[in-house]
């Protein structure tokens, strides 16, 4: 969302600037930065050097600033590291040092996760930053589950702010960067509709504090970069297609997927890409691989790609041998893959138990891939069941008898093949860009002005 948004703010006229941490992954070998600030962050007692940079050949469509902190993130993830809490107070609050002294203030800051949960309180109640009292901020919830939270005993951390704010900080006797982010934002999104309405009754004990800031708080659904995910001229693909040729291409690119992984292209394919986890009900997909398999032997085809929680790589590599032939799983993370399984499967299965928007989805659509998806979040937003006179399969629960009852109506629907066709069609001229995203975000970031 924060490379794809701010390109189509700039194609819309407005100038956008995206700040984050200066990451030491592929991004930082594959460029050339320069720096062009230096400063300090102060976390409690320390005094923390820090660099601002820029990319030097930028054709991103946007500014992008880099925020280069030593030793708290030159490292080789982005998160899970026992120092978080240290690494993203001081990102943010380096982030407005530097912003403090750029000549133009900003009409808005809009900020992402509990990562950035402090910039909003600290704008608005740290004398410090009083430049930007005034100045409208929104916040994202990508994934409520996360809240980043921690004990008073690290109060000292934040910049000095009059003890009366603490309760702009605090949930259940905790400080929570998320909560304090919900209090102080002057408009909340989520990334889509539905996954603001589930959050209400279920998001690890803040529904009440949802439930309160109801009222300034909306869901937009994120948009696909339709730049990248194109099947029409998606170079990682072995035949281009559009949504009049989609028969041939599809057909093109399912037989070197096949001949890939040992399935027969004359059967159905039913695929699964994504992170391994539970989240996404991939605990469950031993189970539907089983059921699938044993009681419907020889009609149809699995493929997953993914990686994630070793019980479950362990369990999908283990099931191999038995249903050679029929199923096959690639336990790691491949672009390229993942690219062709679009363009090549007929239906992509995703029963999450929680899916805040979900892109997977969406790229199916547009590479005509019906999607199997369970009502949830992002998914109950973008996927219609064809029982609706819509283009996909929809279930209620996260269950192996769930998705193996949709796993045989998918199967129906296969073999009539006009009906087929005309599904296939209809979701691939679907508009998933971000152009709606963008605008709505435009229209949001306007009524907020003085
Ligand atoms: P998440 O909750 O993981 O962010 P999303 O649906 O928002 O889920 O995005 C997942 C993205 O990662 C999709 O673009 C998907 O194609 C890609 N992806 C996930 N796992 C893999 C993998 N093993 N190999 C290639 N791409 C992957």
């Amino acid at each position: 969302m924060v490379g794809a948004l701010p390109k189509y703010q700039t194609l819309m006229g407005h100038s956008s600037t995206v700040i984050m941490p200066f990451y030491h992954g592929k991004f930082k070998s594959a460029n050339k930065f320069s720096t062009f600030f230096s400063g300090f962050a102060r976390l409690g007692h320390s005094n923390l050097a820090f660099n601002v940079l820029k990319l030097k050949d930028n054709n991103l469509g946007y500014e992008l600033i880099l925020i280069d902190i030593p030793g708290l993130f030159d490292r080789e993830n982005v998160y899970s590291y026992h120092d978080d809490t240290e690494r993203f107070i001081t990102f943010q609050v380096a982030a407005l040092n530097w912003l403090k002294e750029r000549e133009k203030t900003p009409d808005v800051v809009h900020c992402h996760d509990q990562q950035t949960g402090f910039i909003p309180f600290m704008m608005s109640k740290v004398r410090e930053y009083q430049r930007f009292e005034h100045v409208p901020t929104v916040f994202t919830i990508h994934n409520g589950q996360y809240q980043g939270q921690f004990g008073f005993d690290k109060l000292y951390y934040l910049p000095p702010f009059h003890s009366y704010f603490n309760g702009l900080i605090e949930w259940h006797n905790l400080i929570n960067p998320l909560a304090s982010a919900i209090k102080c934002a002057w408009r909340v999104t989520t990334v889509s509709p539905s996954y603001l309405d589930e959050i209400s009754y279920s998001m690890n004990g803040m529904e009440e504090l949802l439930r309160t800031e109801r009222g300034k708080s909306l869901g937009i659904l994120n948009g696909i970069d339709s730049d990248v995910w194109n099947p029409a001229t998606d170079p990682m693909l072995e035949k281009n297609f559009d949504s009049k040729t989609f028969e041939e291409g599809k057909k093109a690119n399912k037989a070197v997927l096949c001949s890939q992984f040992g399935l027969d292209p004359n059967k159905p394919l039913f695929t699964f890409i994504g992170r391994l986890v539970g989240e996404k009900g991939a605990d469950i997909l031993p189970s539907i691989i089983y059921d699938v398999l044993h009681y419907k032997p020889g009609e149809q085809n699995i493929l997953i790609l993914g990686s994630g929680e070793k019980v479950i790589e362990h369990a999908l590599l283990q099931m191999e041998d038995h249903y050679k032939g029929n199923y096959c799983s690639y336990i790691g993370y491949n672009e390229k893959l993942s690219h062709l399984i679009y363009a090549g499967a007929d239906f992509l299965l995703m029963p999450s138990r929680v899916e805040p928007c979900g892109l997977n989805q969406m790229y199916a659509l547009r590479y005509g891939t019906v999607p199997i998806v369970r009502r949830t979040g992002g998914l109950r937003d973008t996927v219609t069941d064809i029982g609706d006179q819509g283009f996909g399969i929809c279930h209620d629960q996260c269950s192996t008898t769930d998705v193996s009852h949709a796993i045989h109506r998918a199967k129906l629907l296969y073999h009539q093949k006009r009906i087929f066709k005309k599904v296939r069609k209809q979701m691939m001229e679907i508009d998933h860009s971000w152009n709606k995203a963008a605008m709505d975000y435009l229209e949001l970031y306007q009524s907020l002005k003085l």
